[in-house]
């Protein structure tokens, strides 16, 4: 039902064939209306022309899109607007040919402006009928889409490029899959690797890229629904190439999704990364070989350092033996008595020693190095320390240096604190013998240091990152004995004190070792 008032244009029957224009209640109001309407829109050039083409009338916006004003374009056929191939074909007049048969026409082409120059237009022709439906003319509305065609051009160019690009990659399979996992495109990469060319794979099921058991296990399947639902996945494993062969794969695929969120298929990039493979499983046969080598080596090593202690000590033993045998029990000589079960225990203690040691590194490597943390004074355990081992200095020909000018309270574990100092005091008269040995304690920025220094024979530079390493003797050209484990139990547990311990050495001048230490007095004591 319409108004009385209703007195719009509008068409009759929408879609069947050209429309039908009626006014109703047509006042000179409302069509005045419209004409300014017309008039004035300036994004549209809207035009009519007569039963032959002329044009008929011209709004501000075909003046500004063509370039003509009203006057010089009212009266001249609209062919005039089309470039010279497409009237030389006789687009115009077919144009109003299929109109006059269908109503509408509507394309998108190129047209020309007055200057000569070219837009892209997008343009519709409607057949203007009568209420009697009789052929009036034509209405004509154009859209200049230059940018919007230009802006298309410049992304068709660029995704080209593109396509070249990942097309001539020759060290990446870079192709596509539909949404069921069939080829849909492919690069020089892919064939490259993969060995199969375009035409052979496009359209293919990509699960023949993968080794039958993979198939009969339902992995190409799984990988894409992974892929789907996370947006990517991501392996390394054994592909096929087309003859068969198998190489080691670096794989992603990522889902592609348009922005309606439907599934467009996906993207996969492959790496042939067999020799990549091949040189790591060297790599770790080599690391595995040097450290079943190292292991030969400190059994063979642990084996000798425990048996050293062990001739002397049934020497000892057994001279002993005879003395008490071979005199009455008045005439024993207690002085070489004495003397030779103090070096029977010392060969004994030596032999507890390693032994402990040994115990140790397999509790490191257990993780079950545990610390006992008790308040201690640091400089206090100096002392002791360099104190007890002063006959081992005189006997090395050296002098300890104390230099430990306050006291160092801490919570540390005692015994483990002892074993550091020892194993460092013990490696500078070891190393250093008959030159002096300075240990220095001190604290500094909230840390405990305690440096041990000798003048001794050094540790060549390239030696000192691995001094710290389980089984490593630096020195080989002479054999000063030892496990080599020492410093590595050493790092063990000043690192499980939460600190950490240095070298600096200079081969032929010394070494001199620091360990720095938090206080641990904000640690909880067990
Ligand atoms: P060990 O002394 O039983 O061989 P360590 O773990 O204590 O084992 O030391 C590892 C290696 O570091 C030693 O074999 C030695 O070559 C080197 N080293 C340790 N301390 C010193 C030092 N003060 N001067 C020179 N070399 C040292």
């Amino acid at each position: 039902m319409r108004s009385p008032q209703d007195d719009r244009l509008e068409p009759e029957s929408p879609g069947s064939g050209g429309i039908t224009y009626v006014t109703r209640h047509n006042t000179a109001d409302a069509d005045a209306q419209l004409r300014l309407l017309i008039d004035n829109v300036r994004d549209y050039a809207i035009l009519t022309l007569d039963l032959e083409g002329r044009v008929a009338s011209w709004n501000a916006g075909a003046e500004r899109i063509k370039g003509y004003r009203a006057e010089e374009s009212l009266g001249q056929h609209f062919s005039r607007f089309y470039p010279a191939e497409d009237v030389a074909r006789g687009k115009p007049q077919a144009e109003l040919e299929l109109v006059t048969r269908e109503g509408r026409f509507e394309e998108e082409g190129w047209r020309l402006r007055k200057d000569g120059s070219r837009f892209w237009a997008s343009v519709v022709i409607t057949a203007l009928r009568d209420e009697q439906g009789t052929l009036r003319g034509f209405g004509k509305v154009t859209r200049d889409f230059t940018e919007r065609k230009l802006a298309q051009e410049r992304l068709l160019q660029s995704e080209e490029r593109f396509r070249l690009l990942i097309e001539s990659i020759q060290d990446y399979a870079i192709y596509m899959l539909d949404p069921e996992g069939r080829v849909s495109t492919w690069n020089a990469g892919a064939e490259r690797i993969k060995n199969y060319r375009a035409e052979e794979i496009l359209g293919q099921y990509f699960g023949r890229f993968y080794p039958p058991e993979d198939v009969a296990r339902g992995k190409p399947q799984r990988a894409l629904q992974v892929a789907a639902e996370e947006g990517r996945f991501e392996e390394e494993a054994w592909r096929i190439r087309k003859d068969g062969s198998r190489f080691w794969a670096s794989v992603v695929i990522t889902a592609l999704y348009d922005p309606q969120g439907t599934l467009r298929g996906f993207a996969k990039v492959t790496r042939d990364f067999t020799q990549h493979k091949q040189t790591q499983e060297r790599r770790e046969l080599e690391m595995l070989r040097d450290a079943v080598l190292a292991r030969d080596e400190f059994l063979s090593v642990a084996s000798h350092e425990l048996k050293t202690p062990l001739t002397p000590l049934q020497l000892k033993l057994t001279s002993l033996l005879r003395v008490v045998e071979n005199h009455p029990e008045a005439t024993l000589p207690v002085g070489r008595l004495v003397r030779d079960l103090d070096v029977a225990r010392r060969q004994v203690r030596k032999l507890a020693d390693l032994i402990e040691d040994l115990l140790d590194v397999s509790r490191i490597s257990m993780g079950q190095l545990r610390l006992d943390r008790t308040p201690m004074d640091l400089t206090a355990l100096a002392r002791e320390v360099v104190v007890r081992y002063t006959p081992q200095a005189l006997q090395a020909g050296s002098t300890v240096n104390l230099e430990a000018p306050a006291p160092l309270p801490g919570n540390w574990d005692r015994v483990r604190m002892e074993q550091v100092l020892t194993n460092l005091l013990t490696n500078a008269l070891k190393y250093g013998a008959g030159k002096p040995i300075r240990v220095h304690v001190r604290m500094d920025s909230g840390l405990a240091l305690l440096t041990v220094q000798d003048e001794g024979i050094g540790i060549a530079p390239e030696h000192q990152p691995r001094v710290f390493d389980r089984f490593v003797r630096a020195v080989s050209e002479r054999n000063y004995g030892g496990l080599g484990l020492g410093l590595f139990i050493t790092q063990q547990i000043v690192e499980a004190h939460g600190g950490i311990v240095q070298v600096r050495s200079t081969l032929g001048q010394g070494s001199a070792f620091t360990v720095l230490l938090p206080s641990g007095l904000d640690a909880k004591l067990d």
